[in-house]
C-alpha cells in the first residue's frame, strides 16, 4: 500500500513542535507492516540544503507566483518529495513566520501551494507513482483533500491527522480567487468558514476519515468547550473520526543509547541517572541536593498552561520542589518565568530558547516533568518523561489522560502508577499535585517503582501504527465499495 504524507514538518529536517515528531516515525513504523508512506514537505533551506542531485520529477511554470519543481529524495532515511518554489519557501526565519516569530503574510498563499501539489501527485502528477491513500497533517496541508476533492483524484480515499485544533488557517474569502478551486468550493460544504476560507475545515469536509491524536482529545473536540468552533462540524462528522495516540521514537528517545545524556542507564541502573541530574543542577543553577528536579520543557504558551505553572512557583518551591524550565513562547510568560528564577536563587531554573540536547538531559536527570495543560491533542514530553523515568505530573485532559496512570491509592498499592493527574486545571489542583509527587519521591521505593513502570510502558509506535494500518485498509475496501 502506498500512502502520500502531506506535512508541513518532518523530523529531523524542520520542527517547531509535535508534529514533526510524528510525521517523521511514522514512515519507519508504517514500513515493517506493508505500507510505504512518502512524504511532500515544503523546500525550506533546510531542506534544499540537506540534498545535492536536484533532478525535478515534476516541474510547476507557474505555482502560486513563481515557478516551482517537485525532488524525489531519500534523506535520513526518508522517502520524500520536496517541493521547491523559492518564492515561497527560500527565506529566513521559521517555516511560518519570521525570525522574531510574526506570521508570513503570504502563509494561505504557501500553504495552498503545498496542498495543490499533493493533489496533483494524488491525480498522478508524477510518472510511476500514484498514492493509494492521501494523509494530510493539520490546517498547512488539509487543502490536499479539497484540491483531490474537486480535482483529478475525488476518488482517492484521504485522511486528515489533528495535531491541534487550535490552529486552524482562516483567510479571508478574498484569497478564494487565487486557489485555484472551482467556484462550487466555495460552499458551506466545502472551504468556505464563517464567510472566509478555512483550510483546516475544508480538509475536515473532504477527508474520508479524520483522526486526532488520541481517543481523550477525539471526544472533547465535539464539545463547544474544545472544539474551537469547528465542533459542530465534527460532531457531523464523528462516525468518520478516530483517536489513535501517538508513539515516540524509541531509538532517538533511548537512555541506554542516547549520546545526549551524561551518562546512559536503564530501569536496572537508574542510579546512572544521577550525573544527569547533576547536569540539569549546573545548567539551571539549582543547589544541589535531594529535592525532586520538578522540569518543563514547553512552548511558553496560554495552552500549555504556563500561566498557571507561573502563578503558583512560590508554593511549588515551598513545597520542597526545584524547578528547571526549558521554553520559549509568550514574551509575557517568559518574563514571568525569569522573574520567579530570580526570586528563587538555587530553587529555580529557567532557559529560554530551544535546546533538543539539553530537552533530552533533563528527560534522563529530572525527577519528574510537569504538564498544566489547558487541552493537550497528545502531547509527547509525558511520552518521553515515560521512557526516561521522568515521572509526569500532568492535567487530566486529551492524551495526558490517555498515557499517564495517575498514582492513587489503588493503582500504587497494585504497583501500576505512572505519573500523577490533576484536576481541574487550576493552580490549587497543581500544587496539590506537586506536594504527591514530593510525598511520593520522599517514599523511595515508591518512586522507583513509579519510575519503573513508566519505562515499561510501551510508548512506541508499534501499536499506534497498527491502527492506522487498520485504517487505511478500511479506507480502501470503501473505495473498493
Ligand atoms: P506541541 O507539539 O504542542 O508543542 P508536544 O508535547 O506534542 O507539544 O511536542 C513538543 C515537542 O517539542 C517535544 O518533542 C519537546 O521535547 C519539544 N520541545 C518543546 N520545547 C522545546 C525546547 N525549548 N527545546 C527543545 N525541545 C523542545
Amino acid at each position: 500500500m502506498q500512502v502520500l504524507s502531506v506535512t508541513p514538518e518532518i523530523f529531523p529536517l524542520i520542527k517547531t513542535g509535535g508534529l514533526a515528531d510524528v510525521t517523521g516515525a511514522l514512515p519507519v513504523a508504517l514500513a515493517g507492516k506493508g505500507v510505504t508512506m512518502r512524504t511532500l514537505i515544503p523546500g525550506y533551506p533546510q531542506v534544499m540544503d540537506a540534498f545535492k542531485k536536484k533532478k525535478a520529477v515534476h516541474q510547476y511554470p507557474l505555482l502560486q507566483g513563481g515557478k516551482a519543481s517537485v525532488h524525489a529524495v531519500a534523506i535520513a532515511g526518508l522517502d520524500l518529495f520536496v517541493l521547491d518554489a523559492p518564492h515561497l519557501f527560500d527565506r529566513p526565519g521559521g517555516p511560518y513566520g519570521n525570525a522574531s516569530g510574526a506570521d508570513w503574510p503570504d502563509n494561505w498563499r504557501r500553504f495552498a501551494a503545498l496542498s495543490q501539489v499533493g493533489g496533483d501527485i494524488a491525480g498522478g502528477a508524477i510518472s510511476g507513482y500514484k498514492p493509494d491513500i492521501v494523509h494530510a497533517h493539520d490546517w498547512q496541508s488539509a487543502m490536499a483533500l479539497a484540491y483531490m476533492r474537486y480535482g483529478k483524484a475525488v476518488g482517492t480515499p484521504s485522511m486528515i491527522t489533528v495535531h491541534n485544533l487550535a490552529f486552524q488557517g482562516r483567510f479571508g474569502a478574498g484569497i478564494f480567487g487565487e486557489l485555484g478551486l472551482p467556484a462550487v468550493a466555495m460552499a458551506l460544504d466545502g472551504v468556505e468558514y464563517y464567510g472566509g476560507v478555512g483550510f483546516l475545515k475544508a480538509g475536515l469536509q473532504a477527508a474520508w476519515a479524520i483522526t486526532t491524536v488520541s481517543p481523550t482529545y477525539a471526544q472533547e473536540i465535539r464539545l463547544p468547550e474544545f472544539g474551537m468552533g469547528l465542533d459542530g462540524l465534527i460532531n457531523m462528522r464523528s462516525t468518520d473520526l478516530h483517536g489513535i495516540v501517538n508513539g515516540i521514537d524509541t531509538e532517538i528517545w533511548n537512555p541506554e543509547t542516547d549520546t545526549h545524556l551524561v551518562s546512559s542507564y536503564t530501569a536496572r541502573t537508574l542510579q546512572a541517572r544521577t550525573p544527569n541530574r547533576v547536569a540539569v543542577e549546573d545548567r539551571f543553577s539549582l543547589d544541589r541536593d535531594d529535592s525532586p528536579i520538578v522540569c518543563v520543557i514547553s512552548r511558553l504558551t496560554w495552552q500549555k498552561g504556563m500561566d498557571i505553572l507561573a502563578a503558583v512557583v512560590d508554593g511549588i518551591v515551598a513545597a520542597g520542589a526545584r524547578l528547571a524550565i526549558l521554553g520559549s513562547g509568550d514574551a509575557g510568560l517568559e518574563g514571568a518565568l525569569l522573574a520567579a528564577a530570580a526570586r528563587h536563587r538555587g530553587r529555580v531554573g529557567v532557559v529560554i530558547g530551544w535546546d533538543e540536547g539539553l530537552s533530552h538531559t533533563m528527560q534522563g536527570g529530572c525527577d519528574a516533568i510537569v504538564i498544566p495543560s489547558r487541552f493537550e491533542p497528545c502531547g509527547l514530553t509525558q511520552l518521553y518523561g515515560l521512557r526516561y523515568g521522568c515521572v509526569p505530573v500532568v492535567a487530566r485532559t486529551g492524551g495526558l489522560a490517555d498515557t499517564v496512570i495517575d498514582a492513587n491509592e489503588a493503582a500504587v498499592s497494585a504497583g501500576v502508577a505512572t505519573g500523577f493527574q490533576f484536576a481541574p486545571n487550576n493552580g490549587g489542583a497543581l500544587l496539590h499535585a506537586i506536594r504527591r509527587l514530593v510525598e511520593a519521591h520522599g517514599a523511595s521505593t515508591v518512586w522507583t517503582s513509579m519510575q519503573k513502570q513508566g519505562m515499561k510502558a510501551d510508548v512506541s509506535w508499534d501499536k499506534s501504527a497498527e491502527k492506522y494500518v487498520e485504517l487505511y485498509r478500511l479506507l480502501l475496501s470503501k473505495r473498493a465499495a
